[in-house]
């Protein structure tokens, strides 16, 4: 669709057109729909409509949007394997007084999606950087999980390898905060096995699936009693898991610790033993591996 000439711009909604200002030069982050096509904004709907240039991650899936709202944008392809190539031409378009804006697929650009280094680099060179804010699946799983939300942290997708998924669980198992993670389907029942051997069996938990789309779900229930749900089921949809901040409790002494470790190394090698037993107590990972290997001298001592 040919874009037509500056000030001229619109994007229609059922029929209607509607005028997009002229919009000042910048790189404008805009979110779009994670499901539901009205969870767009009358704002987003004009950006796209005004701005000279459109990067998104797949030119197919923004031109669904687009032509909905029949909206004339050129589109450009930004991506993880064009990021490099594209990034000049979108900081000298911007350089030259344009007006670019920023989407990805679905959702809010940058929130486990392209457009952090797009962003630092146009800061850094000292273009206008403007959010048009939106949908995001993170605070849609927040707003209906029923879980605390005056403290949260966004911990993106986990690592696929069990390993080195335990070890990151681990780092995050103490903070007094809600956790928010991205999940594939087909990962779901082996995280949240992690999620209850790491974090605790009865940390309250809740799967938000297929937000603002018709088969919205959101199951909540303690993570052992989830993980055992999802053990074998065949998963489908979008996903994201939130678990409930750490109970308070208190700091378990020095021999509490060494039962832990103990207990732990009966069924675990040393390294994932200190990990299980950094995610129960919340002590650094490396002191409880120092420690196992103080238990394991003594017990060579004695015998
Ligand atoms: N930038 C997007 C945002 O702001 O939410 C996220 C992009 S990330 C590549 C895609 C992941 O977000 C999915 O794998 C899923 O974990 C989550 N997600 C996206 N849409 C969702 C939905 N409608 N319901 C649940 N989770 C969703």
């Amino acid at each position: 669709m040919p874009h037509p000439p500056a000030g001229k711009r619109s994007f229609a909604i059922d029929g209607h057109a509607h005028a997009a200002p002229p919009l000042a030069p910048g790189l404008y982050i805009v979110a779009t729909p994670i499901g539901h096509l009205g969870d767009v904004t009358l704002r987003a709907l004009a950006t796209l409509a005004a701005a000279d240039l459109v990067a998104c991650e797949d030119t197919r899936i923004t031109a669904r949007l687009t032509q909905r709202y029949a909206i004339a944008a050129p589109l450009l392809a930004y991506h993880e394997h064009n990021a490099a190539r594209q990034r000049p031409k979108l900081l000298a378009a911007l350089a030259d007084g344009k007006a670019v804006a920023l989407v990805s697929d679905a959702g809010t650009p940058l929130i486990s999606d392209p457009g952090y280094r797009l962003v630092a680099e146009a800061v850094a060179a000292g273009h206008a950087v403007i959010p048009v804010p939106g949908a995001s699946a993170v605070l849609a799983a927040l707003a209906g999980a029923g879980l605390p939300t005056d403290t949260f942290l966004f911990a993106g997708f986990l690592p696929p390898r069990e390993t080195a998924r335990r070890k990151r669980l681990a780092a995050l198992a103490a903070i007094p905060a809600t956790l928010a993670f991205y999940e594939a389907p087909q990962r779901l029942g082996a995280a949240l096995a992690d999620m209850a051997a790491v974090l605790g069996m009865e940390r309250r938990a809740v799967v938000a699936r297929e937000l603002t789309k018709t088969f919205e779900e959101f199951r909540r229930a303690p993570l052992a009693a989830l993980a055992a749900h999802y053990a074998d089921a065949a998963v489908k949809g979008e996903i994201v898991i939130l678990v409930a901040p750490p109970a308070p409790a208190a700091a378990p002494d020095d021999a509490a610790i060494d039962a832990m470790l103990r207990a732990a190394l009966r069924e675990h090698g040393v390294a994932e033993a200190a990990t299980l037993v950094a995610g129960r107590s919340g002590l650094p990972r490396r002191q409880l591996y120092s420690r196992i290997l103080e238990l394991q001298r003594d017990a060579d001592d004695d015998a």
